[in-house]
């Protein structure tokens, strides 16, 4: 088979060699979406756009996966973006009474949204249901919509210290004065509206609003640190761990009036310049619990399979036939290895292009013909090389096949 593409010079050739041969090929994390580019939206789940390709949309998944996605309805921005913390096996603390904070966050979640809605603001949560959802894709979802306030509800762990009153913690990014100011609202909102309660509180130093670091200026919480730009803030409005306190959060009335309070401090952060109180030192405390990254998370099937289909010529055909033998794949999966290769060398050199010298997309008629099934997490790098040479995807299956019958040929 003759190398259609004259462009794909040796060196190239071998930098792809290199790269293959440490089988990095579809580990690179997914970054999630950093620009505010909007959200699609099915069935209460938010997919945040990464990517616009000729191809379709680049979106992450619940689990912060990228997947070509065609479904849904688009979301450009809304005025709040409420996380429920944790969900599906990340419980968050547990009450003695059986009560999960995984679930109670969601509870007190889906209240002040429907308090914030009365009110004319329009709100995204994260998650509607018992979802398991690393922090990379909550903060995602943030920042794909550009929100004024961006809270995280939480219920506490861990403290023993009695208290005479709450033990109300409220997180704020290190170095986002607005981040600091929803975070005042929010500790002088829930304090007072559980300090009306009187019940064996515990708390800790930290009772009150501040930014905990892992170093000087770097904010421990993921949650924080990759929404630089956004007001953000972690409510822990109480100690779920304390048997008193987790017997308080089984009573409706307290769950409503927590949501009231987040609510009310999320109304004065957007129509006030109020400076909130309650404010203490920011703290060095790296030690994390560990949760919230992507590991064990399975995506359930939002997507369909695409199937492409490549004609070769005769030769063309045999030539493929056989570089597959060699590498020991069978010729779809030697096609669609081809793509991934072309993908990742595009993520290593971002800057490399077509200016100084034109490809011309690879003829995909033939007498021979090969189908691929990809799924709509392989399709993204079929969408990206067709995006950056502006090739259909049978262009870009044909161009990832003649590349790897080029290397197979190597040695
Ligand atoms: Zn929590």
């Amino acid at each position: 088979m003759r190398f259609s593409s004259k462009r794909i010079t040796r060196s190239f050739a071998v930098t792809i060699s290199i790269v293959l041969s440490v089988s990095v090929i579809n580990t690179l994390p997914a970054t999630g979406s950093t620009a505010s580019m909007g959200a699609m939206l099915e069935n209460g789940i938010l997919f945040p756009i990464v990517e616009q390709t000729n191809l379709g949309k680049i979106v992450t998944t619940p689990c912060n996966t990228e997947i070509v996605y065609n479904g849904g309805e688009f979301l450009e921005s809304v005025d709040v973006v409420i996380d429920p913390g944790h969900g599906g096996p990340e419980t968050g603390s547990v009450g003695a009474n059986g009560l999960v904070e995984r679930d109670l966050n969601l509870i007190v979640a889906l209240l002040v949204e429907e308090e914030l809605l009365s009110l004319g603001y329009s709100v995204a949560l994260t998650r509607r249901t018992d979802l398991h959802m690393p922090i990379r894709q909550r903060t995602a979802i943030a920042n794909a919509l550009s929100p004024k306030a961006f809270v995280s509800i939480h219920h506490n762990g861990g403290a023993v210290r009695r208290s005479d009153v709450p033990g109300t913690e409220i997180f704020h990014h290190v170095s986002n004065p607005e981040s600091k100011r929803l975070a005042g609202l929010l500790f002088e909102e829930i304090f007072e509206a559980f300090n009306n309660y009187w019940v064996p509180w515990v708390s800790t130093v930290h009772n009150g609003a501040s930014s905990r670091l892992s170093e000087p200026g770097r904010d421990a919480y993921g949650i924080l640190r990759n929404t630089p730009e956004i007001p953000s803030a972690i409510a822990e409005a109480i100690y779920l761990s304390n048997p008193p306190e987790a017997e308080l959060m089984t009573l409706p009335e307290v769950q409503q009036n927590e949501a009231n309070a987040i609510t009310r401090a999320i109304h004065r952060f957007i129509s006030t310049s109020d400076p909130g109180s309650g404010f203490k030192p920011s703290f060095i405390d790296g030690v994390m619990t560990g949760t919230g990254s992507a590991r064990g998370c399975v995506d359930s099937e939002h997507e369909q399979d695409l199937e492409v289909t490549v004609a070769y010529a005769n030769d063309e055909f045999a030539s493929l036939t056989a570089a597959a033998r060699k590498a020991g794949m069978s010729v779809e999966e030697f096609q669609m290895f081809g793509v991934h290769a072309l993908d990742l060398f595009l993520k290593l050199d971002p800057e490399s292009d077509s200016s100084q010298e034109e490809i011309t997309a690879p003829a995909v008629t033939g007498s021979n013909v090969s189908t691929v099934s990809w799924s709509a997490e392989s399709q993204v790098a079929l969408a990206r090389v067709g995006e950056k040479y502006g090739f259909t995807s049978s262009e870009v299956q044909k161009m990832g096949a003649t590349l790897m019958v080029f290397l197979t040929s190597l040695d």
